[in-house]
């Protein structure tokens, strides 16, 4: 076992250990898989992506995984002996003791051993924690969040989920699980969400959500205006997806519109509620929903100024991330820099 280390970021990045210039970053998702080596300053030196093929098993994924590391490596000319670490961002729950991944329903893991596994092929200390935390690390250390002193990351995509970087940490709460902000609970009577409890933020906002409001809405009796959206489910041969409504009220079609704004008006809400409770300096969204671009950005600030608690809404600046999948790898790298064990 590698030592965890309890090293406090202090404003500048660099690796934890001592005379070791990189780490290797990797943002494990859905469909597919990145990885990146980064150097201290926080610069991806080279990247590669795999598909995550999940299908086929972990230990297939893993092994697609081991193979990107080698040639980021190679790509770079950066030994492994010049490696601090390997950080994964998980589309799941970890467990922070030792990188098992104990669920990560989107990708149908239970109890995957991806730290010991990736520890047993490369002899290296391995970090594994929330993609959405390690997004947020990314986004503060070289993103959209850069510099921010209280940073709340909220990604959209096919759920709602938050990372919480605070005086250049990330802040985890007791156990681990801060930034569940997609299930505040929105509405008492709202609809069932996947976690067991009802009207939970993401049953408004998420990707599936959206999608599934839209094809309500076009089989009801205003659907004969909802020409885009129609003319894209027909191209695409089946079900609508969270894209594509987004494309359609980008387009102008009506019914698409109205489904996605009152999705980005519940998320706003959201946001505000949290504004209000944490007080950042900056917000920053990312993940699929940002790249609704304008349509989304006016009405979401819109929300926020007027909903959140009034002198929380003045000072908090409220962006979209630019570069999601550069953060993503830059953050996972950095994990080892600003890990801190729970407390047991
Ligand atoms: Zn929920």
């Amino acid at each position: 076992m590698p030592r965890i280390i309890s090293a406090v970021y202090k404003g500048k990045i660099g690796m934890a250990q001592k005379g070791k210039k990189y780490a290797v970053g990797i943002d494990l998702g859905g469909t597919k898989i990145a990885v990146g080596m980064v150097d201290e300053a926080g610069h991806i030196l080279s990247q590669a992506r795999r598909p995550t093929g999940a299908e086929e098993g972990y230990r297939a994924v893993i092994g697609r995984m081991a193979d990107a590391i080698r040639a980021v490596a190679e790509d770079s000319a950066v030994s492994l002996s010049e490696v601090s670490s390997i950080g994964v961002g998980v589309p799941g729950t970890p467990d922070f003791s030792d990188g098992t991944v104990i669920f990560a329903p989107n990708i149908g893991w239970r109890d995957v051993p991806l730290g010991r596994l990736l520890r047993e092929e490369f002899g290296l200390p391995v970090y594994v924690d929330y993609d959405t935390n390690a997004a947020a690390l990314g986004e503060y250390m070289v993103g959209a969040g850069k510099g921010a002193r209280v940073l709340l990351f909220v990604t959209v995509g096919t759920g709602v989920g938050a990372g919480i970087v605070f005086a250049g940490k990330l802040f985890r709460g007791a156990t681990g699980i801060a930034g569940e902000i997609g299930h505040m609970v929105m509405d008492k009577d709202g609809p069932p969400c996947t976690c067991g409890n009802i009207g939970c933020l993401q049953m408004f906002s998420k990707g599936p959500a959206l999608a599934d409001r839209a094809a309500q809405a076009i089989e009801g009796e205003e659907g004969s205006r909802s020409t885009v959206l129609r003319e894209l489910l027909r191209a695409q041969g089946g079900g609508l997806t969270g894209e594509m409504v987004i494309k359609a009220a980008r387009e102008g079609d009506p019914i698409a519109r109205k489904v996605f704004e009152e999705g980005v008006l519940y998320l706003g809400l959201g946001i505000a509620n949290a504004v209000s409770l944490l007080n950042p300096d900056v917000v920053v969204v990312g993940g699929g929903i940002a790249k609704a671009g304008d349509l989304l950005f006016k009405s979401l600030v819109k929300t926020v100024k007027e909903r959140a608690y009034p002198m929380a809404a003045e000072c908090v600046d409220i962006r979209l991330s630019m570069n999601s999948e550069e953060a993503a790898i830059v953050g996972a790298a950095m994990l080892e820099a600003t890990w801190e064990p729970l407390k047991p």
